[in-house]
């Protein structure tokens, strides 16, 4: 009875926030001088996770300067991205939109840039825009007055950059300083008499995670203690997570690991043969500076020559491997963190901080070993969550956090309502505005949050595709290829080992989640 009053509520409470989300998108903006706009500044990583950013309480690592965005601003404690993938994830923080409405499902799919997005109408409505940075989907930008970015996935060290101008060139140095160098270029050259919008998008610490010279080795002394779930033999669950390709022991030894391979030696990864062409530490290496190398030999050369000498199997290989991927993950997430601090400093300086909104974000989160994993994609916690801060003085309270539902979605109407630019009809994200500065409109948020992902069999990993809906406390995924359900209950299991699928307990609460599944698909034109 209890649950289904719950969802009565929902359905009431979906029907007055939709009165009064029209009222906001009818209504005139707040009838400002376009010098009064706030600067933004949108920054945004890959595959940085919750678990690695101190703010979130992290042990694993301390970034002052991230933290400074959420101790200043107002920090989500419940951020979700609709679809936990790199391109896709772009693509729905550019328009506001799910997967299958901007029709980016997919890594393999090319973003169609000549639809509406958030950069296009802050361009319209007198902002300078400026990309910098990882770009990551295909098509070039459209909506900025300049741009700068890495083809593809870029180059940790020695990038190339492609940008408006057409220039093409490769820069000697470390891809998170340069995209901050460039960034820090456009904002000092900036014409004044505009508000500026700047999307400042790091390649870090996306994988092979390369830490900068000056970061290696740093970690050297230190043994990370491993996730609880580790060792998870998902003994409650179906095929998805029995079949998955992302356990740790299956990183490559050469390209993640970073092992010199001797003359015709295979990687020894788990498979994926078809990867081997760039799965090959040796061929990075050569690619690097005579004073790079010599960082790196100095850093790793003994380590990997004991390593080898060792002899590891079983679960000290694995811990070994766990050890030098979550070292070198941290250090390329602190570089993001100097280099933030960079970049909030030079804000500061030019007296542009309390005009100037600043977003922290990534693409998604990700595994730092929990349930034995890297990389990302299902919808359990860690990978469904992003990072997310908001500062902006003028109209946030420092120090504020919420645990209401967000998305990615809400992003660029977030931006454009700030921007006091009217937020389009068919986007489908809501402002956060009611959450960053006016608490008491809490009790009418969104209830449940709706994922989609798309990306098997082709592609990296084998991770089945699925869908789902996250409450405060539940959460059922639906692998519909293989028809396979689960069933979590957040409140009495974090971090998602046991599936309640079948518990009778829980029949009620299932079918209204069922229900409540199928009412967000049909809300967000998932219909396919
Ligand atoms: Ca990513």
């Amino acid at each position: 009875m209890k649950i289904f009053i719950t969802f009565e509520i929902i359905a009431l409470t979906f029907l007055l926030f939709s009165c009064s989300q029209s009222k906001i998108n009818n209504s005139k903006n707040p009838p400002s001088t376009i010098e009064e706009n706030p600067n933004i500044v949108f920054i945004m990583t890959d595959d940085h996770t919750k678990q690695a950013m101190s703010a979130y309480g992290s042990k694993l690592i301390n970034t002052p300067n991230i933290d400074r965005i959420a101790n200043e601003g107002i920090r989500f404690d419940r951020s979700f991205v609709t679809n936990s993938i790199c391109a896709p994830s772009r693509a729905v923080s550019l328009t506001g939109k799910y997967s299958s409405v901007n029709g980016l499902r997919d890594n393999r799919d090319r973003f169609d840039g000549s639809q509406q997005t958030f950069p296009k109408l802050l361009q319209k409505a007198g902002y300078q825009t400026i990309m910098i940075g990882k770009w990551h989907l295909k098509s070039e930008p459209t909506g900025f007055d300049s741009w700068r970015i890495l083809p593809g996935q870029g180059n940790y060290y020695n990038p190339t950059f492609i940008s408006s101008d057409g220039e093409s060139k490769k820069h000697e140095g470390y891809v998170t300083n340069l995209i901050t160098d460039f960034a820090l270029k456009e904002l000092k050259q900036r014409d004044t008499s505009k508000p500026f919008a700047l999307l400042y998008f790091h390649k870090a610490p996306h994988r092979n995670w390369m830490p900068d010279i000056k970061d290696l080795g740093l970690y050297k002394d230190k043994k990370i203690p491993l996730p609880k779930t580790f060792y998870d033999d998902y003994n409650t669950r179906g095929k998805p997570a029995h079949e998955q390709d992302m356990r740790i022991e299956n990183l490559y030894n050469s390209f993640d690991m970073k092992l010199h391979l001797s003359d015709g030696e295979k990687d020894s990864s788990g498979g994926n043969d078809k990867f081997d062409a760039i799965s090959n530490w040796d061929l990075v290496y050569r690619s690097l500076t005579t004073n790079q190398k010599t960082a790196w030999d100095n850093a790793y050369n003994s380590e990997n020559k004991s390593f080898k000498e060792a002899g590891l199997s079983g679960n000290e290989l694995i811990e070994w491997k766990y050890q030098r991927y979550i070292k070198d993950y941290l250090l390329t997430v602190k570089s993001v963190d100097d280099n933030v601090g960079r970049l909030l400093d030079y804000l500061e300086k030019e007296g542009l901080s309390e005009n100037t909104m600043i977003i922290y974000t990534s693409d998604q989160g990700f595994y730092l070993g929990e349930h034995g994993w890297y990389d990302k994609r299902f919808m359990y916690e860690e990978s469904f969550s992003m990072p997310l801060a908001i500062r902006y003085p003028n109209k946030i309270i420092p120090g504020s956090t919420t645990k209401k539902l967000v998305m990615n979605l809400d992003l660029a109407p977030t931006i454009l309502d700030y921007a006091g630019v009217e937020i389009p009809e068919d986007m489908q994200g809501i402002s956060l505005r009611p959450l960053t500065e006016n608490n008491k409109s809490n009790d009418i948020w969104r209830k449940a949050v709706y994922y989609h992902y798309y990306e098997y069999p082709h592609g990296w990993h084998k991770v089945h595709a699925h869908r789902g809906v996250r409450t405060d406390r539940y959460k059922l995924i639906h692998f519909y290829d293989i028809n396979e359900w689960e069933l979590y209950d957040l409140k009495k299991d974090p971090s998602e080992v046991n599936n309640i699928y079948n518990n009778t307990d829980y029949s009620k609460i299932k079918k209204d989640l069922k229900e409540e599944l199928l009412r967000l698909r049909k809300q967000y034109k998932d219909t396919e």
